[in-house]
């Protein structure tokens, strides 16, 4: 009986939806999942809405995908897709963001560096009218060099997506169903979830957020991960970066150009100079290395039509529970 009422339940909920989705993305994550849990449930708890949450495992390797099967049998109100591998941290995302039934949807970091305490303020700033609420990470626990590199890309970001936030790593954010649907959508091959949101929005807003250390393990971005993760960004959202390389490109063919009048004026003028010749040497690697600089950007594209051509799914799901 209590079986067949909870399969009803179940069922009705499946048809309505509920009021919120909870979207967690999880590499490796098996020391946190349990405090992150609840710390969460306990904060959803007190919104006295209905709410699901959806734990993407993107194919984590230590001990989170039997962690999560454990939480699942025990707390109906989570489930659990698991990927077949490693997609990323933007895949795993798009993953839950396609299953999520929520009227809102919040994402956060599974680390806990993002405080689960934080969603009521985003859920607050949503009621407000808003179609994507970020979260600004105003007292960043990570390192000096990360935080100057990550403001500087915001800073960026702003210009390409034309919408200007302090914050777009954070990945503490509220959106609406009509902006989730429409991410589900669309078929690009680059994914950054906050940028596209945000292109997507009619209002965006952004309210500071709390940022703690992290506790186990380090960040599974490493500087080869990030610079992808950019380039995405970069060449996924605008084609500026290939129009300022074309751009310089004149630039620097005038500059030559004086260059060598200069020279054969000072030829005439002077005679041949010869001590200058390492100069020379100087500007010339400068311009090569602009040079190969601009066949990556174009092979960025080119490789990028590419993947857009073969079509290949973004993530694959093995399994998903509840
Ligand atoms: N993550 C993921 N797949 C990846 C890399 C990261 O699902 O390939 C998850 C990770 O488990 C965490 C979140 O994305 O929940 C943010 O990752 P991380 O804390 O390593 O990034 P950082 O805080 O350094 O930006
Ligand atoms: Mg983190």
């Amino acid at each position: 009986m209590v079986v067949l009422q909870q399969a009803v339940k179940a069922m009705s909920g499946l048809k309505e939806g509920v009021d919120l989705s909870v979207v967690i993305p999880l590499y490796n994550e098996a020391l946190t999942l349990a405090t992150l849990h609840e710390r969460l449930i306990r904060t959803l708890r007190s919104l006295g809405s209905s709410y699901e949450i959806l734990y993407v495992d993107d194919g984590s390797t230590d001990g989170t995908a039997g962690l999560l099967r454990q939480l699942q049998g025990q707390h109906q109100e989570a489930k659990v897709i698991f990927l077949n591998r490693n997609y990323g941290q933007h895949a795993a995302v798009l993953a839950g963001f396609e299953r999520a039934r929520g009227e809102v949807i919040v994402t956060l970091d599974g680390d806990l560096q993002n405080p689960p305490e934080e969603i009521p303020k985003l859920l607050q700033k949503i009621r407000e009218g808003y179609d994507v609420v970020g979260g600004w990470r105003e007292e960043r626990k990570d390192s000096l060099l990360r935080r100057l590199l990550s403001a500087q890309m915001s800073r960026i970001t702003s210009l390409i997506v034309g919408v200007k936030m302090r914050d777009y790593g954070c990945m503490l954010r509220a959106y609406r169903r009509p902006v989730v649907e429409q991410i589900s959508k669309s078929q690009e091959a680059a994914l950054f979830i906050p940028a596209l949101a945000n292109y997507l929005a009619r209002s965006v807003a952004e309210i500071s957020v709390g940022h703690e250390m992290r506790e186990s393990g380090k960040s599974r971005y490493n500087a080869f991960r990030l610079l992808r993760l950019n380039f995405d960004l970069l060449t996924g959202f605008s084609l500026l970066p290939i129009q300022a390389v074309s751009f310089s490109g004149i630039l620097i063919a005038f500059f030559g150009l004086a260059f060598a009048a200069f020279l054969a004026l000072r030829r005439i003028l002077i005679g041949p100079e010869v001590e200058g010749v390492f100069t020379l040497f100087a500007i010339l690697f400068f311009f090569v290395g602009i040079q190969i600089l601009a066949l990556g950007l174009i092979g960025e594209y080119i490789a990028r039509i590419y993947m857009q051509v073969r079509r290949r799914p973004r993530y694959v799901i093995k399994e998903v529970l509840g």
